[in-house]
């Protein structure tokens, strides 16, 4: 064994006795680290767990570009942990890696909700020129600074659905009283409109909605949510999603396990998750396009948008909500206000090009 290896070595051992990750030395010699990474979505969840950009699918990538030296074990919700607790676990390093979504841990720092989507905000190329070039990613990693973890886009649904409704929603009205399962922000903004809101992780949306427990359930989009049967249990879909646009994974790091690995795995570890970012958003426009086609034709599913001034609300709310926020606190201010400059140069961009392509000119 060289020095330089020895040295490596060490410094590899001494963050697997820090993060219970144990460096061994493989067949050839190579020094290999041994993570783990939890995930806030079941084993064999489609798009989170299984398939193309997936978790399984990131860590398969990071485990052949470094031929073996960085091997990630995925451990699908409840596992190792419970679903939601990712970010502890991360944090005090009992695993390297979780896999989920920022906007699960607004309860620790509101401005995390801005990494996975905020209502009425920017399509799947708007945020990744946000997080990628317009200052996005350093302020992630600002919001978790005092966590001692950093964060980088490892996926993306792209824009989904409003969702399911049992019964046609005509006016604001028709939200008084209405049970729907919406999690986060935009269940904020429906609370506002009368909407008696309510959580239920995704195995429980389809039983809660087929006996009337809730009239109403928003999930991901056209083949996450014909998995889960939710079209055998409300007939009127409401299409493209106000609240949540274009929807980011996370890929969640212990900091100080980031700092010691060698600069070759970091960007191996970086080029794989912005390979699944635009990997998975891919795979959704296949599956979401073949989904809907079979809803409407063969499910007779009925799917249109929301009426206007029921948007309009929704907006006007959104940005009541928006604007408590950004009053209660310093650092989300300060990630709400480039967001949102970056977003008015954004919108005025794609108005002329991507908008006007697909409004005017594709036929
Ligand atoms: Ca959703």
């Amino acid at each position: 064994m060289t020095l330089v290896r020895r040295k490596f070595l060490t410094r590899a051992a001494l963050a697997g006795s820090v993060l219970g990750a144990p460096a061994v030395v493989g067949a050839q010699g190579k020094t290999v680290l041994n993570w783990k990474m939890t995930s806030a979505y079941p084993k064999g969840a489609p798009f989170y767990m299984d398939g193309p950009g997936s978790a399984t699918d990131l860590a398969r990538r990071i485990r052949e570009m470094s031929d073996g030296r960085l091997n990630i074990q995925v451990f699908g919700a409840g596992e190792l942990v419970p679903a939601f607790e990712g970010f502890d676990a991360v944090r005090s390093g009992t695993v390297e890696m979780n896999h989920a979504n920022s906007y699960f841990w607004t309860g620790k720092t509101f401005a995390a909700q801005y990494f996975t989507a905020v209502p009425f905000g920017m399509n799947f190329q708007g945020i990744n020129g946000w997080l990628y070039d317009g200052g996005g990613i350093d302020l992630w990693n600002e919001v978790y600074e005092p966590f001692g973890m950093v964060a980088m886009p490892c996926g993306n649904t792209g824009v989904q659905m409003t969702g399911w409704f049992k019964k046609e929603i005509n006016s604001v009205a028709d939200f008084k009283g209405l049970k729907m399962r919406i999690p986060g922000l935009a269940g904020k903004v429906y609370a506002k409109l009368g909407v008696d809101v309510k959580v239920l992780p995704g195995g429980e949306i389809f039983p809660a909605l087929e006996r009337g427990v809730i009239d109403a359930a928003e999930f991901v989009g056209p083949f996450q949510d014909r998995r889960l049967g939710l079209h055998k249990a409300a007939k009127y879909y409401y299409t493209t999603g106000w609240h949540e646009s274009a929807t980011v994974s996370e890929l969640l790091i212990n900091k100080a396990a980031w700092q010691k690995l060698p600069k070759d795995l970091q960007a191996i570890v970086s080029n794989a998750a912005a390979a699944c970012n635009v990997i998975s958003e891919g795979w959704c426009q296949k599956a979401n396009s073949e989904a809907m086609e079979d809803l409407i034709k063969n499910q007779k599913v009925i799917a249109r948008p929301l009426p206007d001034a029921v948007i309009a609300a929704l907006r006007q709310e959104t940005n009541k909500v928006l604007a408590e926020a950004v009053a209660a606190d310093a650092l989300t201010k300060k990630v709400h206000t480039s967001y949102m400059e970056f977003k008015a140069k954004f919108d005025r961009w794609a108005e002329v090009s991507e908008e006007a392509y697909h409004g005017k000119v594709r036929g």
